[in-house]
């Protein structure tokens, strides 16, 4: 039997006015439009999908963030109970919008790690099953289809996402060497303050940051995976950090042109175009993977343009 996926396909459209900017033909990739406003639907989609199929009875997952979104659409189009777990600090916001899903929220934890050790705890019962934010090959393997999708429409040179634990980079990677792209680059683009991957790639080996000073808490992941790191000695990807104002920047600029709202944690990729960064001259066709979020709206844009000066 096939399988439908619950993401949907996105548009793929052309920034025009970048595109006259950068001299280049610049194109987007618009997972901001998925149901769980990011990508994340298809590589915690797929995976919650593929527990449905092997027997799940509860779904449990443990992310304040666009991650526990996702699981929530997931888990809920699946008809299958579904259990966010949510540190202290996560906003009222995030809170309703869980519930408003239909999904189950727990609040546990100070930290993320804390909330995780409740999660895993919750999974010793039979038929529970985790869900992680990012390191998982089902995970990989569902946020790939995005590069399936676009490698029969357009003809690209480099893809730009942004590396928060690094499932939406590994699954990138995985969609270009299936597709036959593999000796496409990709650009890995963090921000000042969550930039791990750029860390793990200089000391040869994941490191632990000792905190998380951006804004783009989406991207605060302390250590990214190993998987994503390895990737690095395979695939050309090169890592490029912005700065916190650069991205709140390119989210403010993006707003306009696109007329949509996405997170710092995006904005950080688009930034790289909308700077004209030296990583991005060289290309001339470049595919930028807007992957949304749900954490920002117009007062917290309008705050941190106020915070950052810009104008
Ligand atoms: C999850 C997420 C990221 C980072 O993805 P990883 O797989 O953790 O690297 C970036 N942007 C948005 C909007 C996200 O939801």
């Amino acid at each position: 039997m096939t399988m439908s996926y619950l993401h949907i396909t996105t548009p793929l459209l052309q920034h025009r006015r970048l595109s006259a900017m950068l001299g280049q033909s610049v194109w987007l990739k618009m997972e901001n439009c998925q149901p769980s406003g990011s990508f994340k639907l298809r590589g915690i989609g797929l995976m919650c999908q593929r527990a449905a199929a092997r027997g799940a009875r509860h779904l449990i997952c443990p992310s304040g963030g666009n991650a526990g979104f996702a699981a929530a659409v997931a888990g809920v189009a699946l008809g299958i109970p579904t259990t966010i777990l949510v540190p202290h600090t996560t906003a009222d916001s995030v809170r309703q919008a869980i519930q408003a899903i239909g999904a189950t929220l727990l609040v546990e934890g100070q930290v993320w790690d804390e909330t995780n050790q409740a999660a895993l705890r919750l999974c010793e019962q039979p038929g529970y099953v985790y869900i992680p934010p990012f390191d998982h090959p089902d995970i990989w393997d569902g946020n790939a289809t995005l590069m399936d999708e676009v490698a029969g429409q357009l003809d690209f040179d480099v893809v730009l996402c942004s590396v928060g634990g690094g499932g939406l980079l590994s699954g990138v990677v995985q969609g270009l060497q299936r597709n036959g792209l593999a000796h496409i680059p990709v650009l890995a683009v963090e921000t000042e303050g969550a930039a791990s991957y750029h860390a793990g790639l200089a000391a040869g080996e994941c490191v632990t940051l000792p905190a998380i000073t951006s804004i783009a808490t989406t991207l605060g992941a302390r250590q990214v995976s190993a998987h994503a790191l390895a990737l690095a000695q395979q695939h050309d990807i090169r890592s490029v950090v912005v700065s916190d104002a650069q991205a709140v920047d390119a989210c403010l600029q993006f707003a306009n042109d696109m007329r949509s709202i996405v997170e710092p944690a995006c904005g950080a990729t688009l930034a790289v175009a909308y700077q004209n960064l030296p990583q991005i001259r060289e290309f001339q066709r470049p595919l930028l993977v807007v992957c949304g979020g749900i954490a920002a709206d117009l007062v917290k844009l309008s705050t941190w343009k106020t915070q950052f000066n810009l104008t």
